[in-house]
């Protein structure tokens, strides 16, 4: 169960004496929001909420929330990533406190026979326990990597949509992912062509990714047959500041126009299946999240490419996971 540590977040707020606070809260904890403002209206001050989509630290409603008069943002449920900030933001990681280990110990036989080296994986509500899944495999004498973060993610082993660094430098054998969806464990199996299990610590499954992956991978290389075919592309920019990716963008321009294609820029902050329809180009590269071009696919009516995947229609390589490697 999530719990959002109000008291604790209140410690922090106080450091900056807010009037008035700015809150944005994703999508799962929105429900809580009557619940966050009760809260600290009770405490004298005025509260904001940030309506718009909030997938990520890659997008903060810093500016907004700065325009609208507030002193303080609290972003709930991503670790930091962005460097600066239109004002101050305090970047509030509710924890779960589900137990992780349960599901690691009736899988375990599986873990056993799949590599010398495992690596531990899971998103940042669950990051505090991660050290508990640790001692649990190592006093099972299992050899356990949990990777250092570097860039877009705060602790070991957390990992995100866009970015498996850790996964990365934990170089293991395999991978064990701790959370819910598939959403995380297909990006690091896509990312590391490696075993990854996804461990659902409440429905006590727990599953070898490898299937969907394979299913995932023939899915894409059809979209990128699909686009090969086609003459004109618009080249899809995000302006969050987190997804950015000008030089990306540019650089696939360059390399569709030396291959005879037809390609124009499109700076957008969401994208929808809307943009994808009423712009009159033949297919897409999105050089935002790469999760869009992947997990939206069937929202869109034309060909809509990473831009890994857009490289790959000039040469024959093999699949690359088109992970955002900055801030
Ligand atoms: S770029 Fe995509 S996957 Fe990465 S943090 Fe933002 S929304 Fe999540």
């Amino acid at each position: 169960m999530l719990q959002l540590g109000l008291e604790e977040l209140y410690k922090q707020v106080c450091n900056y004496n807010p009037r008035v606070i700015g809150i944005q809260l994703p999508a799962g904890l929105r429900r809580k929001a009557q619940k966050i403002a009760n809260f600290f209206e009770s405490r004298g001050h005025d509260v904001i909420f940030s309506g718009d989509p909030s997938y990520g630290a890659c997008d903060i409603a810093d500016e907004e929330m700065h325009n609208a008069g507030a002193d303080l943002l609290v972003h709930f449920g991503h670790s930091p990533m962005l460097k600066d900030s239109a004002l101050p933001v305090i970047y509030w990681c509710v924890r779960d406190d589900v137990d992780l280990i349960p599901v690691v110990r009736e899988h375990f036989e599986m873990f056993k026979e799949s590599g010398k080296v495992v690596g531990l994986l899971t998103t940042v509500q669950h990051i505090h326990k991660l050290d508990d899944v640790r001692g649990y495999l190592e006093s099972k004498e299992m050899h356990v990597n949990i990777g250092s973060p570097m860039l877009r993610v705060s602790y070991p082993g957390q990992i995100l949509g866009c970015s498996f660094e850790t996964a990365h430098v934990a170089n293991a054998d395999f991978y064990i992912f701790l959370g819910t969806g598939f959403f995380h464990s297909m990006g690091v199996s896509l990312a590391t062509r490696k075993k990854v299990f996804c461990c659902d610590p409440y429905s006590m499954q727990c599953e070898n990714i490898d299937d969907i992956k394979r299913k995932i991978i023939l899915s894409r290389y059809a979209a990128i047959e699909n686009a090969k075919e086609k003459h004109s592309f618009g080249v899809i920019v995000s302006t969050k500041r987190g997804q950015y990716r000008l030089n990306e963008a540019l650089a696939i321009k360059k390399l569709l126009k030396e291959n005879g294609k037809k390609c124009q820029l499109i700076f957008v902050r969401e994208v929808t299946s809307a943009l994808i329809c009423d712009f009159d180009f033949d297919a897409y590269v999105v050089a935002a999240c790469p999760r869009i071009a992947i997990d939206d696919k069937d929202t869109f009516d034309k060909p809509v490419l990473t831009v890994a995947e857009a490289e790959l229609m000039f040469n024959n390589g093999d699949y690359l996971f088109d992970e955002i490697h900055k801030l």
